[in-house]
């Protein structure tokens, strides 16, 4: 109430006067409450549970002993527990209420790999806000999302979250998806406080086994781990998470290096960070604190706003502060920080402004979400190879064999993380085809990708001896004219806890695509995935293939649309795809060494005796039913000051039959620095549409922010020098000119 009688103009000034005058009437308890998450599983609306955790978190919301909860669903259910904490504790002050919101609420969208695919900042934005919308009708106020982890690494299942590989590109779908998620106005009911995850490191994970220790340079976190969440924060994300990991000996959530000295201090950052679940009391198994209270001490004074689940805080800290071993400003710092978003997401003027029935039925589920996540789905298509124009499929008079369990799968689609979905569909491959009525279609399993359960939380079994549905497959397959096999992982092989070390196809699907290719060669293979594969074998064999990832509800339809070509593909790859799991991290923007492989001089050295350098699809590859040709790469001015901006300008052409869409890609390369740069960097690009026959010129601009780089204190420094950029549809550029900057 004394929140709610000020005056109601939620400008900055007044935000602040509000939290402040709230922090003097706040006990201890009731500020280490607003630092304290509680994982919601269990039905607040049904009779006050007896014993157990449940109990004693209604207890605690009843005291105004918790700040937030999580994964609190529906309309109903966080009514219920506003209530509780609004009417029933002393100050009222209402839960911001967190949600995995990854890819879509319940109408999903393509897993975020997937999404990154597009280079479609507008698409993915949209997307976002889609995903917005439909959360904020189910009661929810705060996504735990994006998560902007660069990883090298595609046996880390947690790829699938990301944008891929690129800080530039990683940076740029950053923004985007906190724009989508935030909209221009926190306040509004559609708009969903964002949470940039996880800082920082956890894409690095040592061997891309999940939750393992980080060992980095100074020069990799701030020049390719860091600048994804400086975009977000420069995007004015109103929250980061901590990781599990910890990043050269010290676990994230207890360091001040990255909390308090980078994120607050040097950004300017000032939302909240909560901790990974339980991150705080890991740092016990870590062997980095002795106990709780130790663990406390170390995560509140790092800047650890907000203790996910571990109920670290709420054990320890108020006794801490009493014993005068923990100050009380730290408290102070972190409440009006929790207090500060509350506040910009107008909780304080209506709790319940995010519980409104009607806009929940409507909203959700509805035509305009469905057609925006199969615009998105379409979009994140990525064409890796296509020989003989064997796609898109002819719409008449042809006999298809659709092959592979993932072609009917209507669940799998939908990918990890989709914990408000359990009872959804995706349409299927299968369902997507049947549309198209011309063709004839026949369906045959062949095997399975996966025998068991599952789901997010339980066991994945991967392997079946089982071939018996084989021959009917192969038979199928002998009278089409075309076969098009769907195979890939299962949904909940990607995602976290999901860290695999084969990254071929799974189960017996290699085997039996080898199998029907001996009977006929005319396969698409359609790959579903949460991650790069290794598919030597089949980029050797296949004629087409069509990266289809993991693309949520509407992943028939988009797919359908691809094969048939009623969508000409623009997708690009933005994670390199290995030739095998040994190359891995494979990435395109490397260091050389001092004895790279040079075939002009005949130096072989850094390199593997059995298997080439190169990747077997670069970052940045995809290709269309239409061709490009890059031409009149020029530069304004070869030689030009530090400070000054360069106009870079290269044409584009559509050479093809059919209109397209490009994504044009400028990297640089610092010749020569005080500390080795990469022998290509991203640092532009354009979506292009161009009908057949038509030229576009294209602008870029390289100013100091894109030619300069952080050395190993993290100070952003550009230096005078030789350039070189490069411009092209995929890292391996078509043209290149030089540059000096002076
Ligand atoms: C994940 C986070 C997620 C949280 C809440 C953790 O296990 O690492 O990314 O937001 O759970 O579900």
């Amino acid at each position: 109430e004394y929140a709610k009688n000020q005056t109601s103009n939620n400008t900055k000034k007044s935000i602040e006067y509000k939290i402040d005058s709230l922090l003097k009437i706040m006990t201890i308890e009731e500020k280490v409450g607003q630092m304290n998450q509680y994982n919601g599983f269990w039905d607040v609306t049904g009779p006050s549970p007896k014993g157990g955790s449940a109990e004693l978190k209604y207890e605690h919301l009843r005291k105004g002993w918790v700040g937030s909860m999580l994964t609190v669903r529906g309309v109903e259910q966080v009514k219920a527990v506003q209530k509780i904490i609004t009417e029933e504790s002393r100050l009222g002050i209402p839960l911001i209420i967190g949600f995995d919101v990854i890819h879509g609420y319940k109408t999903l969208s393509p897993i975020p790999l997937a999404e990154a695919a597009s280079w479609d900042l507008e698409a993915i934005k949209k997307s976002a806000s889609i995903a917005a919308n439909e959360a904020s009708a189910s009661g929810i106020n705060w996504t735990f999302g994006p998560m902007v982890d660069i990883s090298r690494d595609a046996r880390w299942g947690r790829v699938m979250e990301g944008a891929g590989e690129d800080p530039f590109l990683g940076s740029r779908v950053a923004e985007a998806r906190v724009k989508g998620f935030q909209g221009d106005d926190l306040a509004a009911d559609n708009t969903i406080a964002a949470c940039a995850k996880h800082f920082a490191g956890y894409g690095f994970s040592e061997a891309g086994k999940e939750y393992n220790t980080v060992n980095i340079g100074t020069s990799t976190l701030h020049n390719v781990i860091l600048p994804p969440f400086k975009a977000a924060v420069d995007a004015g994300v109103r929250t980061l998470m901590n990781s599990f990991n910890e990043l050269n000996g010290v676990p994230v959530t207890g360091s001040s290096y990255l909390q308090r000295d980078i994120l607050k201090n040097k950004w300017k950052f000032n939302g909240f960070v909560i901790s990974d679940w339980a991150s705080i009391s890991e740092m016990i198994t870590w062997g980095y604190v002795k106990d709780k209270r130790e663990a406390a001490i170390k995560a509140v004074t790092a800047g650890s706003d907000m203790d996910m689940e571990s109920h670290t805080y709420i054990q320890e800290l108020a006794q801490l502060v009493k014993d005068g071993v923990v100050s009380e400003s730290l408290l102070d710092d972190a409440v009006k920080r929790i207090l500060r978003v509350k506040f910009e997401l107008g909780l304080f003027e209506n709790p319940y402004k995010y519980c409104d029935e009607n806009r929940e039925k409507e909203t959700i589920g509805n035509k305009e979400n469905n057609d925006g996540v199969l615009d998105m789905a379409k979009k994140s298509i990525v064409l890796l190879k296509n020989e003989n124009n064997l796609l898109p499929l002819k719409k008449e008079g042809q006999k298809i064999a659709l092959i592979g369990a993932l072609a009917a799968d209507k669940d799998s689609p939908l990918g990890s993380w989709r914990i408000a979905s359990e009872n959804n569909t995706a349409v299927s491959v299968l369902e997507g085809m049947q549309q198209y009525k011309g063709n004839s279609l026949v369906y045959k399993k062949g095997t399975d990708v996966i025998i068991g359960e599952a789901t997010f939380l339980n066991e994945v079994k991967i392997n079946t001896t089982d071939k018996s549905e084989f021959a009917e497959a192969i038979d199928a397959a002998k009278s089409a004219n075309v076969v098009v096999m769907v195979l890939g992982e299962h949904g909940f092989q990607s995602g976290e806890g999901r860290s695999r070390t084969d990254l071929n196809l799974p189960g017996l699907q290699q085997e039996l695509l080898q199998e029907v290719f001996k009977v006929n060669k005319n396969i698409v293979l359609v790959l579903q995935n949460g991650r790069p594969l290794t598919i030597n074998w089949a980029d050797k064999h296949i004629p087409a293939i069509v990266e289809a990832w993991q693309l949520g509800t509407q992943t028939g339809n988009a797919i359908a649309q691809v094969l048939y070509g009623d969508y000409n593909p623009s997708g690009k790859l933005p994670m390199t795809f290995p030739r095998n799991v040994g190359q891995i991290p494979i990435y395109y923007n490397y260091k050389n060494t001092g004895r790279p492989v040079d075939k002009d001089k005949n130096v072989f050295w850094s390199h593997y005796s059995d298997v080439e350098n190169t990747p077997l699809y670069p970052f940045g590859h995809g290709l269309s039913y239409t061709t490009f040709k890059y031409s009149d790469l020029k530069i304004s001015n070869p030689s030009f000051l530090i400070g000054d901006e360069v106009k870079i300008s290269v044409k584009v052409s559509n050479t093809g039959n059919k209109d397209g869409k490009e994504v044009v890609q400028l990297y640089i390369r610092d010749l020569v620095a005080s500390i080795t740069r990469p022998v290509k960097e991203l640092k532009g690009f354009e979506l292009v549409e161009l009908k057949v026959g038509e030229t576009k010129t294209i602008n870029f601009t390289l100013n100091n922010e894109i030619l300069g780089f952080f050395d190993n204190e993290g100070n952003f420094i550009v230096e005078p020098g030789a350039f070189m950029v490069f411009v092209g549809g995929s890292s391996i550029t078509e043209l290149e000119a030089d540059f000096e900057l002076k």
